[in-house]
């Protein structure tokens, strides 16, 4: 018998499973399952990418200067205190690794990103998980599961799969009630979708207190979901932990040059948010006449809820848009739900046809 086992943590793990990309026998299926955005990246992103081929005898810049610039430049912030990670999945791992210790517990919220109850349980932590109400994070319930050992606190915000967010008051109570020595870390994916007034971004809070950090992606908005690119703001003592773990080529330089072009073109960005935001519109008011609940979301994907009773579920309306070219993704354990990605307008015609059809069985 092997003497050799993996660390605990390690050992509780179940392996990561993917989101469906394929249908059997259909040659371009729509995939509306990863919250991918249709529009592709900017033109200019694709350039930068395409140029890096004159130089791949070179290592990449690990200070990671140029995307770092261009992100300060665009959102205003200080470059000195944005690390970039090969996706915002490396960054939340980073802090993880970082900040939380074995026997730690960290405080989820029923919804999130299951990246990050992959690095705490690797780590040694408890994971403590707060119900959600009215399919939103639920500051109430996650404040009152704090206890001496909470170092850890983490939600998406908007959240997925629900699409929702908690607005500034409600984000700036969370942390007002957790230990100053517990990090909270804001995982900002999809705010470049939001158009909401009440809603801000972790930036802020970033900036007034020393255990906040805001994780985002090039992977939504910007389309570089390949490259797996992602930038964390953080406090100035964050920056110097996370750089003592981080490997020094952990950007590879295609994905730093593409992230910065996409980032300084905001016209292209605006674009791609406007649309989504129209598309989301359309999507939510024909959805309802056909009498399927659509949680209100912010974000280039909505969660749809059947109607129980009359034989109608989130599976079998998978099944039917399946049948019709569409890749969509159930939601959680519940029968009833279903996640849809916003997609072009031939795809969200494709999947509100398929749809039409189903409800009228
Ligand atoms: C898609 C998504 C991300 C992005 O992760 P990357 O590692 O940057 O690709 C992060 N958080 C949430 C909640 C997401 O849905």
């Amino acid at each position: 018998m092997s003497k050799l086992s993996p660390a605990p943590g390690v050992a509780k793990l179940a392996p990561y499973k993917q989101g469906q990309s394929q249908i059997d026998g259909v040659e371009n299926p729509i995939k509306l399952s990863s919250n991918e955005s249709s529009h592709g990246p900017s033109p200019a992103a694709l350039k930068a990418y395409e140029e890096v081929a004159q130089t791949l005898n070179r290592y990449p810049d690990g200070s990671q200067y140029e995307l770092r610039k261009a992100i300060g430049d665009t959102y205003g912030l200080d470059p000195n205190r944005i690390v970039c990670g090969n996706g915002s999945d490396e960054l939340i791992q980073l802090m993880v690794r970082a900040y939380v210790r074995p026997g730690d517990e960290a405080l989820l919220s029923e919804n999130g990103f299951i990246m990050s109850n992959i690095h705490c349980v690797a780590q040694g932590a408890e994971l403590v998980i707060a119900p959600e109400k009215d399919y939103k994070v639920d500051v109430d319930a996650l404040l009152a599961r704090v206890t001496d050992k909470t170092r850890f606190c983490t939600i998406a915000n908007p959240n997925n799969p629900t699409g929702t967010f908690i607005d500034s008051s409600e984000l700036r109570r969370l942390h007002a009630g957790l230990p100053k020595d517990c990090l909270l870390l804001i995982d900002d994916a999809y705010a470049e979708y939001v158009w909401g007034e009440s809603y801000e971004d972790g930036s802020a809070l970033v900036d007034e207190f020393d255990n906040v950090v805001m994780t985002r992606t090039f992977s939504k908005i910007y389309g570089l979901p390949a490259l797996r690119i992602g930038w964390a703001y953080c406090p100035e003592s964050i920056v110097d932990a996370s750089g003592r773990i981080r490997t020094p080529f952990n950007t590879n330089a295609s994905a730093l040059a593409a992230a910065a072009a996409a980032v300084r073109d905001t016209e292209f960005v605006a674009k791609v948010k406007a649309h989504n935001k129209q598309s989301l519109e359309r999507i939510q008011s024909v959805v309802r006449d056909l009498g399927i609940e659509v949680i209100p979301s912010q974000t280039n994907f909505y969660l749809l809820k059947f109607p129980e009773g009359n034989g109608k579920s989130g599976a079998a309306a998978a099944q039917h848009l399946m049948s019709r070219g569409i890749i969509p993704r159930p939601a959680g354990g519940d029968d009833q739900y279903l996640r849809i990605s916003v997609g072009l307008d031939s795809e969200n015609d494709a999947v509100l046809a398929a749809l039409t059809e189903y409800m009228e069985q």
